[in-house]
């Protein structure tokens, strides 16, 4: 099966490498299903080390053509691929939407639309925003250009596919690179749209190339190759150490997009309704997202009220099928996955913690659904206190004051993100600065500008993606120097 149709658009399921599709040359494919019910959705496939090598020579043999097309011509070619977007957003929200169970509605209004958004803003960015003065050196003047590194291996999840790969794709090709684009095997297809898409724009064979396959065949098959200049990748942490040590193994140059237990702190003076209405969004994409605020911290003297709000609002969320316009959580994206969450949850409950909404799956719904969850008593050095589940789980602390709460979400192995509540400007700038967080968020959650730096403190990554940091990382950045 070459073809899959999903709700009336063809996607082509072959790997697409040097402009063609091509099946795995011993013809092997996986299977792809449906997280909302289950059916196969697709035969995808599935690359190994022969298709990894063609994608990358694929890659290497256009490299030279794409580095010297003009900026401007590279520009309007990404900006071709946004319209692209744009005119399938429908198709696209659709097809992601049965891929990995993520909401139609965040799909069809957010998602996809940022997808366009991350091509226009890298084409703005090469013709507008790159430009440096040259420094002068007793007479001598210093130059300093954006060379493209070469051929960048980008490595997605599951849990935003099209966005989190188009986060990578756009930069990349905006300096100058070609790349192979491996998405993850839970997630394959509009990875595969994507490319229609670019070759529909315009976007010459081998620019952007499509590796399918299973992470640890395909993606460390790329990973390891010698040819690579880049590797990006967003994923969980074990993962990235094996990304780590291939690149160490030919010291390619590496970013990393981890995972997290972001603390979410509500302070007894903070406007209780829009601290609520926050942390009911942790639960947003069934808690499949990075940045959910995971551990939440409120103080003792409003523990009661939080709760009270807390409990009717996510009550209230109606979880179903993602494909409706009102449903609220979706399901998990694999059994395998859903029995990795209920795993954390079954230990914290053997171990002592108090479940006080959810703590198993939707029997009502069955599949791959599992109830929206909240736990309190959980010890913070527990399992469920300090790994990621990834899954709609979230633990309730509290705290009495300012320094106790700091050290508490301080006390963890990641850095992703924190959220904090608090009516006091003084208390939001204080408290902000002495979190370990590449990203925090002040009385609000999720804004972003493509132009700030987004990444990981400690083991949540390595880099920071977004603005000039995507692209100084996708480029050689070279000096040169001229004598008067
Ligand atoms: P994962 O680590 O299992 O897989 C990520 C990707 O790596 C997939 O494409 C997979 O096929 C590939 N892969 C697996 N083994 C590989 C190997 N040995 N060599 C090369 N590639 C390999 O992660 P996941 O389950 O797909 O995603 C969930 C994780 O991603 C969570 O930890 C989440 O927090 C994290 N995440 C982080 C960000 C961020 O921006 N920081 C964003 C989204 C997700």
């Amino acid at each position: 099966m070459t073809l899959a149709v999903i709700a009336g658009v063809g996607v082509d399921t072959r790997h697409w490498i040097g402009g063609r599709r091509v099946d795995s040359a011993d013809g092997s494919t996986f299977e792809d299903h449906c997280p909302a019910d289950g059916r196969l959705l697709a035969r995808v496939a599935r690359g190994g080390r022969a298709e990894a090598h063609a994608a990358v020579a694929a890659a290497r043999e256009a490299f030279p053509g794409w580095a010297a097309t003009a900026p401007a011509e590279r520009a309007r070619l990404l900006r071709a691929i946004a319209d692209g977007v744009d005119k399938r957003l429908e198709e696209l929200a659709v097809v992601e939407t049965s891929d990995n169970g993520a909401l139609i509605r965040s799909h069809r209004r957010g998602v996809i639309p940022r997808v366009a958004h991350n091509f226009r803003f890298f084409a703005d960015y090469l013709t507008e925003q790159l430009a440096h003065p040259d420094f002068d050196t007793r007479g001598h003047t210093n130059h300093v250009s954006w060379d493209p590194a070469g051929v960048c291996a980008l490595i997605s999840p599951w849990n935003a596919p099209l966005m989190l790969a188009t986060w990578k794709v756009a930069p990349a090709l905006a300096a100058g690179n070609t790349v192979v684009l491996k998405p993850s095997e839970w997630s394959p297809l509009t990875a595969s749209l994507l490319a229609d898409i670019a070759a529909a724009a315009g976007l010459p064979p081998g620019v952007l190339n499509v590796l399918q396959g299973i992470g640890e065949e395909a993606g460390a098959e790329l990973v390891a190759h010698p040819d690579v200049r880049r590797i990006s990748f967003t994923g969980s942490v074990p993962t990235a150490k094996l990304v780590a040590g291939a690149a160490a193994a030919n010291l390619t140059p590496v970013s990393l997009e981890l995972g997290g237990k972001s603390p979410f702190l509500v302070f007894a003076d903070a406007d209780l309704d829009l601290a609520v209405a926050n942390a009911v969004e942790q639960y947003d994409n069934a808690g499949q997202v990075c940045l959910s605020g995971t551990r939440i911290y409120v103080e003792e003297s409003i523990r009661d009220e939080f709760l009270a709000r807390f409990l009717e609002r996510a009550r209230a969320l109606r979880q179903g099928d993602p494909l409706d316009e009102a449903t609220d959580i979706g399901p998990s994206i694999h059994p395998e996955h859903l029995a990795r969450v209920d795993g954390f949850v079954r230990r914290a409950e053997a171990a002592g913690a108090r479940v006080l909404l959810g703590g198993g799956p939707n029997e009502e719904l069955g599949g791959l659904y599992y109830r929206p969850t909240l736990f309190t008593d959980v010890d913070p050095h527990s399992e469920l206190g300090t790994e990621e589940v990834f899954g709609p789980v979230l633990v309730l602390h509290t705290f009495t004051d300012e320094d106790e709460v700091v050290a508490a979400a301080n006390d963890s192995r990641f850095g992703l993100a924190a959220m904090l509540f608090t009516g006091d400007r003084e208390r939001a700038r204080r408290v902000a600065g002495r979190l370990v967080a590449a990203t925090v968020w002040t009385n609000c959650f999720f804004v972003r500008d493509l132009r700030a730096p987004f990444g990981g403190a400690r083991q949540s990554g390595i880099g920071r993606e977004g603005g000039t940091w995507s692209f100084d990382f996708y480029c050689e950045v070279k000096n040169t120097v001229t004598a008067p």
